[in-house]
């Protein structure tokens, strides 16, 4: 195990409560992480002091959550998460978990939810066995209930406890399933696939902001494309984005894949990627079909609006995009037809949008699935390279001959003001 790895301020956190005679270790991903020779990104702790012992024992902490009671331990620069060992909430008062079992806080509240546990109760309410370890940075040794040292040495995923039942008990375990198969390449322990292909309608009564969160974490970190593959060979990706697929259950795979390696690529190098990039393609197909039935009757404009509204509006009732992201993707969208029809009046302004960028890498992918012109995605990847004047040629160029020779000193000194309107930055990019 690369200790090198260990964050110096989950290390510290859980020294400490081991001088103050409580349980301090870190668990969940970290460990699994380190043990499979991965960097973890971040350290979770847990310890047998309630919530508020640990606040008491931290300067720099405070309390957070309802539902579930967390410590938030800052140190340095880190925030470190550190959490009550929890039972099974429905088995911890029938096992006689330790602390508020009685589910009532001293204040009166009902926390039916914050059942306290034991560690081994903690340990088995985990999802799988990898996830379930728990590193002792004292005595340097890991801590196993559930077998997850011996499966992360096989590089086994591995419920605990039987996969229907923990399934139901939680669909978005699935998903977790896929993430971390395309993330960490493991086998699958026997039983997994066919308990989630029996279980995947389950997904539909998960809240769908909670599919949005998860969705990211499969799409953002580096795995889009092994998740989306992941996804595709279960049978879930139509449950979670039904409007995607046709009706004979295809998507756009070429289109999908080619963004989904641009994502991965992008994450690589470190560059931001956004959630609206990732719904625009994803809607793209049905974005078209809805607009096709919209344009009847409604100026263009319009119909991209309501066409792209009720795309997402159908999207939503499965992983709920927020506002701000639809219409992001929205903005992509209604690029593309101005990107196409390159009006010179528009050019300068459209390097210019804030949604420039992403429109573009759009219309390349448009362009290398054979949907728009090679050439026309070349023009407008040159442009954002040429200098003012070069650029004003270019503009000028555009234009049909005659109207250019007719009026060509007018329109000279208006690209002119124009040119010096454009952010100078937009024509660089
Ligand atoms: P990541 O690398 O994505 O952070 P992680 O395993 O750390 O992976 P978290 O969501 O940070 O995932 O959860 C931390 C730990 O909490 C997990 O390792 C697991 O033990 C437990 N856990 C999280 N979600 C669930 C769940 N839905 N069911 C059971 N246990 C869970
Ligand atoms: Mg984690």
């Amino acid at each position: 195990m690369e200790r090198d790895w260990l964050s110096a301020a989950a290390l510290q956190i859980a020294g400490e409560l081991q001088d103050a005679g409580y349980d301090g270790y870190l668990v969940g991903g970290c460990v699994r992480d380190l043990l499979l020779g991965r960097r973890p990104k971040d350290f979770d702790i847990t310890t047998d002091a309630s919530p508020e012992e640990v606040r008491r024992l931290f300067r720099r902490s405070r309390i957070i959550g309802r539902r579930f009671q967390l410590v938030h331990v800052r140190l340095g620069r880190e925030v470190i998460e550190v959490a009550t060992y929890r039972a099974k909430p429905d088995g911890a008062r029938a096992r006689g978990g330790r602390g508020n079992s009685a589910a009532i806080a001293a204040d009166g509240r009902v926390i039916d939810d914050n059942a306290f546990g034991t560690i081994e109760q903690d340990a088995a309410r985990r999802d799988f066995t990898i996830n379930s370890l728990y590193y002792d940075p004292r005595r340097d040794c890991v801590l196993d209930f559930a077998g997850g040292v011996r499966d992360a040495r096989k590089r086994v995923l591995r419920m605990i406890g039987e996969p229907r039942a923990r399934f139901t008990e939680d669909p978005v375990r699935m998903l977790r399933a896929l993430r971390f198969r395309a993330k960490l390449d493991l086998e699958w322990e026997r039983g997994l696939p066919p308990a989630i292909a029996e279980c995947r309608e389950l997904l539909a009564s998960v809240p769908p902001p909670r599919l949005f969160d998860e969705t990211l974490k499969m799409f953002h970190h580096g795995h889009a494309r092994k998740s989306w593959e992941e996804l595709r060979a279960h049978g879930l990706a139509a449950t979670l984005f039904p409007p995607a697929f046709d009706a004979d259950g295809n998507a756009p795979e070429k289109l999908i894949g080619m963004a989904l390696d641009n994502t991965d690529e992008r994450v690589r190098h470190g560059k931001p990627v956004i959630a609206a990039f990732l719904f625009a393609v994803l809607l793209w197909m049905p974005f078209k079909r809805e607009l096709a039935r919209a344009a009847r009757g409604l100026p263009h404009a319009e119909a991209v609006w309501a066409a792209g509204d009720a795309v997402f509006a159908s999207q939503s009732l499965r992983v709920a995009v927020p506002r701000r992201v639809a219409v992001a993707a929205m903005e992509i969208w209604q690029m593309q037809f101005a990107l196409e029809a390159r009006k010179p009046r528009a050019v300068a302004r459209l390097l210019g949008e804030r949604r420039f960028r992403a429109a573009f890498d759009f219309l390349l992918l448009r362009a290398r699935i054979g949907e728009v012109e090679a050439a026309l995605a070349e023009w407008w990847e040159e442009i954002q390279e040429c200098g003012e004047d070069e650029t004003r040629r270019r503009i000028e160029a555009l234009r049909p001959r005659r109207a250019r020779s007719a009026s060509s000193g007018g329109n000279e000194r208006r690209a002119g003001r124009r040119a010096r309107h454009a952010p100078a930055a937009a024509l660089n990019k």
